[in-house]
């Protein structure tokens, strides 16, 4: 996705995406050393965008509230942190949220991003976690509602317009692990319908039971790889300060995805 756009803005072969596997406990110092190596900057993703937004010497609104960077830029010898997770679901949306009642699945990093942007952009948001603390948690530090089942029925759905999943499941399981399948969300796949927008972050695989739950029954879908096509755009706008050219960008994402 990278490179195919780094081709198309002319910036190849000087520039180059590629990447660098790094445990935990080396994080900070190898981060540092890329500042003197010549890198524009990285893409930093699980489980490294706490300790990204901690190495910085500059970060954004967006990262500070949010709690986390995926995105470090290197100038000058500082290292400045963005979180371009919340634009890009911003982006990869059908239309502008404002109004629209949202439930967020999840209290993760993701969702932390996910609650953060929806709720700036004039959503009524609220979120659902399997571990409740965790959920609580997340309403009071964005000031949004939890969204309770009563007696371990699903949640009522009609009373949301969008919901986004921004927990693992749907994702393949790590080998030995059990999939986490759709029984494991408090959304009862019958009561959506064709005015819903289903949005699932999960990019592997894209095409998750609750998207083809949702698809089956009319509603509007967003899938993983159109948010990280989206993020990875507005990473490499702050990079290179350059329209990211995002057709291009999708068509390499869901080639390599297909293939
Ligand atoms: P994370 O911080 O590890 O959070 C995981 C979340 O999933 C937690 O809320 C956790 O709930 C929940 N969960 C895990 N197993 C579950 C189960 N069996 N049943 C119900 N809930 C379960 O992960 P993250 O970084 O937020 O990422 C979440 C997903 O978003 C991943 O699939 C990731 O690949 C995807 N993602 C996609 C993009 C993109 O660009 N498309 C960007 C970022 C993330 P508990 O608190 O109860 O453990």
């Amino acid at each position: 996705m990278h490179s195919a756009a780094l081709a198309e803005l002319g910036l190849a072969p000087e520039w180059t995406y590629e990447a660098i596997e790094v445990a935990p406990a080396d994080f900070e110092r190898r981060v540092r050393a890329m500042a003197g190596e010549g890198f524009a900057g990285a893409n930093v993703t699980v489980p490294h965008k706490l300790a990204a937004l901690a190495v910085a010497d500059h970060a954004s609104e967006a990262a500070r509230e949010i709690g986390a960077a995926n995105t470090l830029s290197f100038r000058e010898g500082r290292i400045e942190a963005e979180n371009t997770d919340a634009p890009g679901l911003l982006g990869a949306l059908p239309g502008p949220p404002a109004d629209t009642r949202a439930l967020v699945l999840g209290a993760g990093g993701s969702a932390r991003a996910c609650v953060w942007a929806l709720s700036r952009a004039g959503a009524e948001v609220s979120i659902w976690n399997r571990t409740g603390s965790r959920s609580d948690l997340l309403a009071t530090d964005f000031g949004v509602a939890v969204a309770r089942p009563v007696a371990g029925a699903p949640l009522a759905i009609a009373d949301f317009d969008l919901i986004v999943n921004a927990t693992t499941v749907g994702m393949s399981p790590a080998s030995g692990d059990d999939p986490a399948d759709l029984k494991a969300l408090p959304v009862d796949a019958d009561g959506l319908h064709e005015r819903h927008v289903v949005v699932d972050l999960v990019y592997g695989p894209a095409e998750t039971e609750l998207l083809r739950a949702a698809r089956a029954r009319g509603a509007r879908v967003v899938d993983g790889i159109e948010i990280l096509v989206h993020q990875g755009a507005e990473s490499l706008r702050i990079w290179t300060g350059k329209d990211p050219p995002i057709e291009t960008m999708r068509h390499a994402a869901r080639e390599a995805d297909a293939s």
